[in-house]
C-alpha cells in the first residue's frame, strides 16, 4: 500500500527551508491532481481509458486533457501529449520551462521522451505503471542524465484514486465482453 502523504511531502520538502511551504505545495498538488482526476473520468465517461492530465504555469491550470485515442483514432492521442500541446499553444513556445504536470498514470515512453523535449520542470503522478511506465518501472526517461533535460518527479502522488477508476473501467469491459458471448 503506497503512502503517499508521507512520501509526497518527503519529496517536496527536499528544496525547501520554510516548513509551511511544503504544507501548501502539496496542497496544491493535490488540487491539481484533482483536476486531472476529473479529467480521466471525462475519458470514461467517452469509453476511453481513463487517464487525464493537467499542466499548471504559475499557479494556473493552461491545459487539462485526457486520453482520446479511441475517438480520435490516433496512437498518440494520450492525455500528456494533448495536454502538452495546449500549453505550448498557450505560451506560444515549446518550451514549457516553469510547468508542472499531473498525470493519473506513470507516463509511456512516449509521453516521458515528449516532457523531456519539452522541458517541463516538474510531474506528479500518480500510479506506477508497472506494463508500460517510462518515469519508473521500464525506464526512467526523465532522469536520465544522458539526456539534456531531467524533471523534478513526484511519484505515486493521490494513486488509490487514480487506479481506481482504471480498475473500475477494465472491470467493466470485461463483463460487457462476457455479456456479449
Ligand atoms: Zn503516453
Amino acid at each position: 500500500m503506497v503512502d503517499f502523504n508521507t512520501r509526497s511531502s518527503d519529496e517536496i520538502n527536499d528544496n525547501s527551508d520554510n516548513p509551511l511551504s511544503s504544507i501548501f505545495s502539496q496542497d496544491n498538488d493535490s488540487r491539481f491532481m484533482l483536476e486531472a482526476i476529473k479529467e480521466a473520468l471525462a475519458a470514461a465517461e467517452e469509453d476511453e481509458v481513463p487517464i487525464g492530465a493537467v499542466i499548471v504555469y504559475k499557479g494556473k491550470v493552461i491545459a487539462r486533457a485526457h486520453n482520446q485515442r479511441e475517438t480520435l483514432n490516433d496512437p498518440t492521442a494520450h492525455a500528456e501529449m494533448i495536454a502538452l500541446t495546449q500549453a505550448a499553444e498557450h505560451l506560444q513556445s515549446w518550451r514549457l520551462t516553469g510547468c508542472t504536470m499531473y498525470v493519473t498514470l506513470e507516463p509511456c515512453p512516449m509521453c516521458a521522451g515528449a516532457l523531456v523535449n519539452a522541458r517541463v520542470d516538474r510531474l506528479v503522478y500518480g500510479p506506477a505503471d508497472a506494463k508500460a511506465g517510462a518515469c519508473e518501472s521500464l525506464f526512467n526517461i526523465v532522469q536520465d542524465p544522458r539526456l539534456n533535460h531531467r524533471l523534478e518527479v513526484v511519484r505515486d502522488f493521490m494513486s488509490e484514486p487514480c487506479r481506481a477508476l482504471l480498475q473500475d473501467f477494465f472491470a467493466n469491459k470485461r463483463k460487457q465482453k462476457k455479456a456479449s458471448n
